[in-house]
């Protein structure tokens, strides 16, 4: 870059101070920095110098730009490049900044104000299984506030602001409690009056257009394109469309898809299934039935000549799944679960004509010998479930009137009428 050829040593030292390979990746880096920071930090008992040259390699490093200066022509390169000033942050700016330092945190003062993150907003949207299928996308307008074009933030008309006489121009306020004889504790809060900004803008200076509150609110309309194969639970970002605040870095905008219950399928991962209920003559005999799958297309799902199918099998069709995220050209499996509904009776004759045709009973024939040694039982009907409810009800209603026993008896007797 200025024509000087690079000693050797001078594009290895910030890999060495952070003890990383040259081949590092910004999360190496990342984790390197973070270690070493608070290991050396100042106010752990570290080496100041230490504590402000990791700050040093890891500004350079984790800019992949000054990267690669740094990698071609060294150290020297990157000071020139940077011009006179040196160029450097402060390190504790870097440390504060890397770790989302508190604003109110350690002696911070109003001068040099940190750029502190806006928080992301995140909204829920609904989406049904046929938008994930297809794929589509929705306008949303939104309000945020967006910093005043009139005043540029400043909200004066002059750009001039004054010192906040509640806090000094602190932004901070300080209380203190006596929490005993000889104890006290100290605490800080963002100043209520200048909402911690350390400023307060005269009346008669106030910005017309945000009436002095630096931002004013905007409607925004984004398009949310939801891609083929999305999950529920999948986050689409807008970076920077939250929030707008002076001095902060506007936070994102998040859409957090979530799916709507569909009527006919569900959805495990890439495949989807469907219940489909045959009856006992498309079991044994064939059947065909159109699906309309979540496209529109329709589908013709038939069995094989001569298949029979049973309660609780599960078929198959593959690529009538959901398409994959990003290769939507590939599609999951769509899996088919089959009930089979059975006559409630059949007729002596019914039974006959059935006999003939399907495999013999298994069932041994029973001498009269045998039969005369049998005690002969009655089968109900049942519905299991609601049995068992009942049985659970009766008990919970005995213990409860376990102190009043002639209304809890009855009330059993009564159930079993
Ligand atoms: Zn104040
Ligand atoms: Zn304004």
């Amino acid at each position: 870059m200025f024509g000087r050829a690079p000693k050797k040593s001078d594009n290895t030292k910030y890999y060495e101070i952070l003890g990383v390979s040259n081949s590092a990746s910004q999360d190496d880096l990342k984790k390197a920095y973070r270690k070493a920071a608070i290991k050396n930090h100042p106010d752990k008992g570290g080496d100041p110098e230490k504590f402000k040259e990791l700050a040093q390699a890891y500004e350079v490093l984790s800019d992949p730009e000054k990267r690669e200066i740094y990698d071609q022509y060294g150290e020297d390169a990157l000071k020139e490049g940077m011009g006179g000033g040196g160029g450097g942050h402060d390190p504790f700016d870097i440390f504060q900044s890397f770790f989302g330092g508190n604003p109110f945190g350690g002696g911070g003062s109003s001068r040099g104000r940190r750029q502190r993150r806006g928080e992301d907003v995140v909204h829920p949207l609904k989406v049904s299984l046929e938008d994930l299928y297809n794929g589509t996308s929705k306008k949303l307008s939104l309000s945020r506030n967006a910093i005043c074009s009139k005043c540029k933030g400043k909200g004066s008309k002059s750009g001039a602001s004054m010192k906040c006489s509640g806090c000094q121009g602190s932004g901070i306020k300080v209380s203190i409690r006596h929490l005993g004889p000889s104890m006290i504790q100290q605490m800080q809060h963002a100043c209520n009056e200048c909402k911690g900004t350390g400023e307060t803008i005269n009346d008669k200076d106030r910005c017309p257009q945000c009436k002095g509150e630096k931002v004013v609110q905007e409607k925004k309309v984004l398009e949310v394109i939801v891609e083929k194969g999305m999950q529920n639970g999948q986050k689409i970002t807008f970076p920077g469309e939250a929030d707008e605040a002076p001095d902060t870095v506007t936070g994102d905008i998040v859409f957090v898809l979530q799916q709507k219950e569909h009527p006919k399928f569900k959805r495990k991962g890439d495949d989807l299934f469907v219940e489909h209920t045959l009856s006992l003559t498309e079991a044994l005999c064939g059947f065909q039935f159109i699906l309309t799958h979540l496209d529109g297309r329709q589908l013709l799902i038939k069995s094989e000549p001569g298949e029979v199918v049973k309660p609780d099998q599960y078929k198959g069709i593959n690529d009538e799944g959901m398409p994959m995220y990003q290769r939507s050209f590939m599609k999951g499996k769509l899996y088919i679960h089959f009930a089979v509904e059975f006559p409630d009776c059949l007729s002596p004759e019914q039974c006959k004509t059935l006999e003939a045709v399907l495999p013999p009973r298994s069932s041994v024939q029973l001498t009269d010998m045998e039969l005369d040694e049998c005690e002969e039982t009655t089968l109900h009907d049942v519905n299991l479930e609601e049995e068992m409810r009942r049985k659970q009800a009766q008990a919970q209603e005995a213990y409860d009137e376990d102190e009043d026993m002639p209304g809890g008896a009855q009330r059993v007797q009564c159930a079993q009428q």
